[in-house]
């Protein structure tokens, strides 16, 4: 015989209780077939609401009348294989069980009370007009079809709502009942049992997976299938974890592990049954008959780590005090409470002094649990020997379950890792001493964070990189064309970046399925929202995203002071904005502490000659504890070309707007000719060397003289610009008579810093730097005399966003450690 358990997704309406009558006969042709059935989806939790609707004086009639409404629409349109008057009789039965129901309701709105055997009867209803709708379809086809009376086969022991299998007495009962002929499909409510009087009991919400276990152990079956609305048991919930994979084999023992943690296709107690008496379990779609499904046996196969659940609405109830210590028999006392008082902890721990027991319960069960508590530990709570007992609430247990994983190490730290690499923090850990499951116990809050990036790192090793761009000028710019033109690359490095939101100073643009790169342009145009730091927090979270980056590509000094408020809602900060590093020392120095204990990064390679790898080669130096004996560069592209047309004799103003013309400068090339450029980028490199110096500090000789052309506009500045050509051009022949060229240089020595025109011989290194080169002299404590150099180009959108391409995915780097 097969037992097949359709679930109530699998009898939401009438095409649902059609397929399940198909694949019902399809597998009847074959073998005496045992049918378990839920309630049509939904019903149990209309049941549950009329219940509390008649005990707290509410509007029970509103509610009894949509649930006849739902019968009827199920049986009008019904299989049409049914005859007329069985239809009619259908509802006639349905009218007397809704007539029931009203009766009950009636009395309990009397009393203001249920008693559990009352509502045993009444949340069983869904069940018996399933099995009645189903029988009468499968018997309007021709099929030898006959309802059973589960009350009197599931044969359960223990509480009317609740109840526990009793296998031998089931197993007698099914024999007896066999003796009497069975129909090839037998047709059985779900979730109802009998207890030993005859009395109706509940299996438990969700049970009617237990049903199918119990009743398939009392019959010796040969399978137990479970029919539900997905494919099988997948790593993680399919409607929670996007990619989310399928399983094809699980063991007993991971099977349980999993819904006793809240994998919720599967009743925690169904496996118990089955594993006893050795029969396989299979998961399969009714939506899609032909999927295998996921099998579940004695041999799972070998996959280390086959999935990771979440159980939520814990309660945390921690005892502590110095009456625990080497005190016997205080956990006992403690679990003898909750087991009085009903109350199933989900998770235990101790600490190895025994100063503390905590455990989780649902916290539906919360004020029972601590009742019973406090009237345990009276005395001792009284005597200050046990603290004041500890209550958290909103918690969840995170569970990742594997039979492998006691073969492999360091399973555990990756776990730990990934939790805080979804900066969670966690507030309790067990590990199931079979050591197939690990759990650790968090907040609500963060639960489906963890999830996900546990999933990540164990399942699809498909890390996210998820951006948000401000500033789409031409850095920017450039930035979104080689994410869009490189999406093959990542691909095949196994990279899932995704822009999700894009600002400049008006607006902001987000979308949370990711930005089309093909149409940014047109999107940001018609975008309305304003952009605020608010609502790209609002957003991470909303959204889950565990990786947010925020790249900086303004150069704007109000979104580089919010770098340390972005750090701490847990995005990593990318940048070629040189103001957070060159505004104050201590702003300098919490950006790094903050990005320190948000394990997060703070990436900046790009604000010192753009592409050039600077920053990363100087911290690699410095970390090896070489120091900065002094430094000599040319720092500003644009002044690279500037200087070096100079030096061929082309006139100061003409060279400027050439350079201006070929985009080399800023908007107002006074901000280059200042030299404040060159000097930020010398003090960034400075405070990487360990100097504590301000901006102020940095000693500026400007290109142009102090006053020049102040208060004009551009147009007007370039205008009045000629009147240095002959000044500039004179200091220049001058040099070249000296056999010198004129380089625009910033300097580090004896820990000052300085940036000036310099005229160099022509054999120094510096004086072949032009056309918009950088190049920078590093002389250290190891590399002297001869100082370590770095040349290429310093400027250019291409080169800058590259540069910024490779710190964004430098934020992977420590995630893939794990
Ligand atoms: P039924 O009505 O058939 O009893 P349930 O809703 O009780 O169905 O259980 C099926 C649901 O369980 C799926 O739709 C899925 O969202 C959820 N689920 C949770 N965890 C898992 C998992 N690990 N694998 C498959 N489904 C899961
Ligand atoms: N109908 C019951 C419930 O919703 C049992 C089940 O479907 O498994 O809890
Ligand atoms: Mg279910």
């Amino acid at each position: 015989m097969k037992v097949l358990k359709f679930g109530g997704s699998s009898l939401a309406n009438p095409a649902r209780f059609r397929d399940v009558a198909d694949i019902s006969s399809h597998y009847a042709a074959d073998t005496p077939v045992m049918l378990v059935l839920s309630a049509p989806q939904g019903v149990t939790n209309d049941l549950v609401a009329l219940v509390s609707a008649a005990q707290q004086g509410g509007d029970w009639q509103a509610a009894l009348d949509s649930l006849q409404a739902r019968f009827e629409a199920l049986i009008i349109d019904a299989d049409p294989a049914l005859p007329e008057y069985e239809r009619h009789a259908l509802l006639q039965a349905a009218r007397d069980q809704v007539q029931v129901l009203a009766d009950y309701a009636k009395g309990i709105a009397l009393l203001q009370h249920c008693p559990d055997p009352v509502q045993a009867r009444m949340l069983g209803t869904g069940e018996q007009f399933s099995v009645a709708l189903m029988t009468a379809s499968l018997k309007a086809r021709g099929l030898d079809a006959g309802a059973l009376d589960a009350t009197r086969l599931v044969k359960s022991q223990g509480d009317y709502l609740n109840a526990s299998a009793d296998i031998p007495s089931t197993i007698a009962a099914f024999t007896e009942r066999k003796a009497q002929g069975l129909p090839r499909i037998s047709v059985m409510a779900g979730f109802v049992s009998g207890l030993p009087h005859g009395e109706t009991a509940l299996l438990g919400r969700n049970g009617s997976d237990y049903s199918a276990a119990i009743i398939a152990a009392g019959c010796k079956a040969d399978v137990c299938e479970i029919w539900t609305d997905v494919d099988g048991v997948y790593s993680a919930d399919p409607r929670q974890v996007k990619g989310a994979r399928l399983i094809d084999a699980l063991s007993y023992a991971e099977a349980m592990e999993l819904s006793y943690f809240g994998a919720k296709v599967l009743h925690p107690k169904t496996i118990g049954p089955l594993a006893q008496a050795g029969i396989p379990c299979v998961i399969k779609n009714t939506l899609n008959p032909s999927a295998p499904g996921t099998r579940i046996g004695t041999d799972g196969g070998s996959d280390r780590v086959k999935g990771i659940s979440s159980l939520e609405d814990l309660a945390l109830l921690t005892l502590s005090g110095p009456g625990l210590k080497g005190v016997v028999g205080m956990a006992s006392r403690t679990f003898a409470a909750m087991a009085r008082e009903q109350v199933s902890v989900n998770l235990i721990t101790q600490s190895s002094s025994e100063f503390s027991i905590s455990f989780c319960i649902a916290e539906s069960d919360l004020k029972r649990a601590t009742a019973a508590l406090q009237a345990e530990f009276e005395l001792e709570l009284q005597a200050a020997l046990l603290d004041p007992l500890g209550i958290e609430t909103d918690m969840a247990i995170v569970s990742l379950v594997g039979d492998g994983m006691r073969q492999s190490k360091g399973m555990a730290a990756k776990f730990f890792a990934s939790l805080a690499q979804a900066r969670v923090n966690v507030v309790a850990i067990a590990q199931g001493s079979s050591e197939r499951s690990i759990s650790a116990v968090i907040r609500s809050r963060h639960c489906a964070d963890a999830i996900k990036v546990c999933h990540e790192n164990f399942f699809t090793h498909v890390p996210s990189i998820d951006v948000f761009l401000v500033g789409c000028g031409v850095i920017g710019g450039e930035l979104l064309d080689q994410f869009h033109r490189q999406k093959a690359f990542l691909a095949a490095r196994q990279v899932k970046l995704c822009v999700y939101g894009i600002a400049n100073s008006g607006s902001l643009l987000l979308d949370a399925d990711g930005i089309d790169l093909s149409a940014w342009k047109t999107a940001m145009a018609a975008s309305t929202q304003a952009f605020t730091r608010e609502a790209l927090v609002a957003f991470v979270q909303d959204n889950h995203l565990t990786n947010p980056v925020l790249i900086d590509c303004t150069s704007a000094q109000a979104v580089a002071d919010q770098y340390v408020d972005y750090l701490a809602a847990g995005f990593h900060v990318v940048t070629p904005n040189k103001k957070a590093n060159t505004g104050t020392m201590a702003y300098y120095r919490e950006l790094r502490a903050t990005a320190q204990s948000q394990r997060r990064r703070f990436l900046y390679e790009t604000t010192v000659g753009a592409g050039l790898p600077v920053i990363d080669t100087l911290q690699g130096l410095f970390n090896a504890g070489d120091a900065l004996l002094s430094f000599e560069g040319i720092l500003s592209g644009t002044l690279s070309y500037v200087f070096g047309l100079l030096e061929e004799g082309v006139p100061l103003s003409e060279v400027t707007a050439q350079a201006k013309q070929l985009g080399y400068t800023e908007t107002d090339p006074r901000e280059d000719l200042s030299g404040m450029d060159v000097a930020r980028k010398l003090l960034v490199i400075a405070r990487e060397a360990g100097l504590v110096l301000d901006l102020s500090d940095v000693v500026i000789e400007p290109v142009l003289p102090a006053g020049f052309a102040e208060g004009l506009d551009v147009p007007a500045f370039m205008a009045e610009l000629p009147k240095l050509d002959a000044a500039f051009a004179e200091r220049a022949q001058q040099a070249r008579e000296r056999g010198e060229v004129l380089r625009y240089i910033g300097e580090i020595s004896e820990g000052r810093c300085k940036v000036a025109i310099k005229a160099l011989p022509v054999e120094h290194p510096l004086a072949k730097v032009k056309d918009g080169e950088n190049a920078l002299a590093i002389q250290t404590r190891y590399y002297q005399p001869i100082p370590f150099v770095l040349r290429g180009y310093g400027a250019g959108a291409r080169v800058t966003a590259a540069g910024v391409f490779s710190d964004l995915m430098r934020t992977l780097g420590w995630q893939q450690g794990v």
